[in-house]
């Protein structure tokens, strides 16, 4: 049980009938998952970044440090269940408007290469909203791919 340890990324950036602002979807969903079949072991604050150009839409990000059975694809179907239970449609193209995203960053397995998945994510490097939180609750943690600590990725990143 329990046997690797995650790191997830959640975003929202569209308001919930029911659990109301993306902050708050942010927060529901890892009440989620601290239900399914994991365990949640850290948790970063919720970062609201100011909506950019003509979106009306503020995003809310958080990052999650999870330990499971479940290997990468497992994990990933489990994420889906939960962006589908937060009623995310699977429809169109990605970066669209969405009420919840949860993307697997890192693994401590090293990388994963499967249709439909790729581990550590390949965009996280490039990403403050994802960086921010992340560094914050596993500033130790080493890409496999560049060998970089979070921490240091964030801060090189900072300085670009
Ligand atoms: P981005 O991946 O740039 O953050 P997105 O999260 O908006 O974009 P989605 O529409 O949520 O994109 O996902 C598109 C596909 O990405 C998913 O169907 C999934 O199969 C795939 N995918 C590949 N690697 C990962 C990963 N590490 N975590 C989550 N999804 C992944
Ligand atoms: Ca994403
Ligand atoms: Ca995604």
């Amino acid at each position: 049980m329990a046997k690797s340890r995650y790191l997830i990324a959640l975003g929202s950036n569209v308001p919930h009938h029911r659990h109301g602002s993306p902050r708050k979807v942010i927060a529901a969903a890892l009440a989620a998952l601290g239900q399914s079949d994991l365990k949640v072991e850290k948790v970063s604050r919720t970062i609201t970044s100011r909506p950019i150009g003509p979106s009306r839409r503020a995003y809310a990000n958080a990052a999650a440090v999870v330990r499971s059975k479940l290997d990468p694809p497992e994990l990933l179907a489990a994420l889906q269940a939960i962006e589908r239970q937060f009623g995310r449609k699977r429809r169109g193209q990605p970066w669209r408007a969405r009420v919840l995203d949860l993307d697997i960053v890192l693994w401590n397995g090293g990388t994963w290469v499967s249709p439909g998945l790729i581990v550590p994510h390949s965009a996280f490097r490039e990403r403050l909203f994802v960086l921010g939180p992340a560094s914050k609750i596993a500033g130790n943690w080493r890409d496999p791919v560049t060998g970089l600590s979070l921490r240091q990725l964030d801060a090189r990143l900072r300085r670009s």
